[in-house]
Protein backbone atom coordinates (compact mmCIF):
# COMPACT_ATOMS: atom_id res chain seq x y z
CA UNK A 1 0.00 0.00 0.00
CA UNK A 2 1.75 3.22 -0.70
CA UNK A 3 0.54 7.42 -1.94
CA UNK A 4 0.47 8.13 -5.43
CA UNK A 5 0.51 11.77 -6.38
CA UNK A 6 0.73 11.12 -10.45
CA UNK A 7 -1.69 13.57 -12.27
CA UNK A 8 -4.26 10.90 -12.92
CA UNK A 9 -4.93 9.80 -9.49
CA UNK A 10 -4.94 14.15 -8.63
CA UNK A 11 -8.16 14.44 -11.25
CA UNK A 12 -9.63 11.16 -10.32
CA UNK A 13 -9.37 11.83 -6.46
CA UNK A 14 -9.68 15.63 -6.51
CA UNK A 15 -6.74 16.29 -4.13
CA UNK A 16 -3.05 15.87 -3.89
CA UNK A 17 -2.74 12.11 -3.94
CA UNK A 18 -4.53 8.57 -3.65
CA UNK A 19 -3.86 6.14 -1.02
CA UNK A 20 -3.81 3.22 -2.62
CA UNK A 21 -4.33 -0.30 -1.50
CA UNK A 22 -3.15 -3.17 -4.12
CA UNK A 23 -5.65 -6.53 -3.50
CA UNK A 24 -6.34 -9.49 -5.68
CA UNK A 25 -9.75 -10.05 -7.65
CA UNK A 26 -10.35 -13.11 -6.19
CA UNK A 27 -9.94 -11.84 -2.51
CA UNK A 28 -12.74 -8.72 -3.11
CA UNK A 29 -16.20 -8.63 -3.29
CA UNK A 30 -18.22 -5.82 -3.99
CA UNK A 31 -21.76 -5.40 -2.85
CA UNK A 32 -23.61 -2.36 -4.59
CA UNK A 33 -22.82 -1.32 -8.27
CA UNK A 34 -19.82 0.47 -9.67
CA UNK A 35 -19.32 2.51 -12.79
CA UNK A 36 -16.57 1.49 -14.73
CA UNK A 37 -14.77 4.72 -16.56
CA UNK A 38 -11.81 4.40 -18.85
CA UNK A 39 -8.93 6.65 -18.46
CA UNK A 40 -4.58 6.39 -19.15
CA UNK A 41 -2.82 6.37 -16.38
CA UNK A 42 0.45 8.34 -15.56
CA UNK A 43 2.91 6.08 -17.70
CA UNK A 44 0.00 6.05 -20.64
CA UNK A 45 -1.45 2.58 -19.61
CA UNK A 46 -4.96 2.06 -19.70
CA UNK A 47 -6.40 2.29 -16.66
CA UNK A 48 -10.52 1.64 -15.70
CA UNK A 49 -11.45 3.90 -12.25
CA UNK A 50 -14.80 2.69 -10.39
CA UNK A 51 -17.18 5.15 -8.76
CA UNK A 52 -19.93 4.06 -6.63
CA UNK A 53 -23.36 4.84 -8.68
CA UNK A 54 -25.34 6.02 -5.77
CA UNK A 55 -22.83 8.81 -4.55
CA UNK A 56 -19.86 9.39 -7.37
CA UNK A 57 -17.18 7.85 -4.31
CA UNK A 58 -14.29 7.11 -6.33
CA UNK A 59 -13.21 3.51 -5.16
CA UNK A 60 -10.77 1.69 -7.17
CA UNK A 61 -8.23 1.77 -10.14
CA UNK A 62 -7.51 -1.24 -12.26
CA UNK A 63 -4.42 -1.24 -14.77
CA UNK A 64 -4.98 -3.58 -17.62
CA UNK A 65 -1.30 -4.33 -17.34
CA UNK A 66 -2.25 -6.16 -14.16
CA UNK A 67 -5.08 -8.25 -14.67
CA UNK A 68 -6.68 -9.55 -11.55
CA UNK A 69 -5.01 -6.52 -9.60
CA UNK A 70 -7.13 -3.61 -7.73
CA UNK A 71 -5.88 -0.91 -6.03
CA UNK A 72 -8.48 0.13 -3.49
CA UNK A 73 -8.82 3.91 -2.08
CA UNK A 74 -8.20 4.05 1.47
CA UNK A 75 -10.36 6.67 2.32
CA UNK A 76 -13.47 4.14 1.23
CA UNK A 77 -12.57 1.64 3.65
CA UNK A 78 -14.59 1.34 7.45
CA UNK A 79 -11.66 1.72 8.76
CA UNK A 80 -9.39 4.29 6.83
CA UNK A 81 -6.09 3.83 9.74
CA UNK A 82 -5.96 0.51 9.03
CA UNK A 83 -4.25 1.96 5.81
CA UNK A 84 -0.87 2.42 6.71
CA UNK A 85 1.54 3.81 3.66
CA UNK A 86 4.87 1.99 2.54
CA UNK A 87 5.97 3.82 0.02
CA UNK A 88 5.21 7.75 -1.95
CA UNK A 89 5.15 7.36 -5.69
CA UNK A 90 5.32 9.97 -8.82
CA UNK A 91 6.20 12.47 -6.16
CA UNK A 92 7.33 15.26 -8.80
CA UNK A 93 3.81 15.52 -10.21
CA UNK A 94 2.62 16.43 -6.83
CA UNK A 95 1.51 19.95 -6.15
CA UNK A 96 3.58 22.01 -4.41
CA UNK A 97 0.93 22.92 -1.51
CA UNK A 98 1.59 19.21 -0.47
CA UNK A 99 3.80 17.87 2.46
CA UNK A 100 5.72 14.90 1.68
CA UNK A 101 6.64 12.36 4.32
CA UNK A 102 10.31 11.67 3.16
CA UNK A 103 10.62 8.79 5.82
CA UNK A 104 8.71 7.25 3.30
CA UNK A 105 10.80 5.16 0.62
CA UNK A 106 9.92 7.36 -2.58
CA UNK A 107 9.64 7.64 -6.04
CA UNK A 108 9.69 10.98 -8.61
CA UNK A 109 7.67 8.57 -11.28
CA UNK A 110 6.44 5.20 -11.01
CA UNK A 111 9.09 2.44 -9.03
CA UNK A 112 12.00 1.35 -10.38
CA UNK A 113 10.19 -2.55 -10.44
CA UNK A 114 7.28 -1.15 -12.69
CA UNK A 115 3.94 -3.01 -11.03
CA UNK A 116 6.24 -3.70 -7.80
CA UNK A 117 2.73 -2.15 -5.92
CA UNK A 118 1.15 -5.30 -7.54
CA UNK A 119 3.84 -8.11 -7.35
CA UNK A 120 4.19 -7.56 -3.56
CA UNK A 121 0.80 -8.87 -3.60
CA UNK A 122 1.18 -12.05 -5.26
CA UNK A 123 4.48 -13.01 -3.68
ZN1 LIG B 1 -1.52 7.55 -9.47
Amino acid sequence: MGLCYCRDCQHSTGTSHAPVIAVLSETLDFTGTVRWYDGQSACGNKVQRGFCVECGTPLIGRLEKNPGANAILAGTLDNPSLFQPAFAMWTASAPSWVTIDHNLPSFQEQPPETGAMYDSIRR
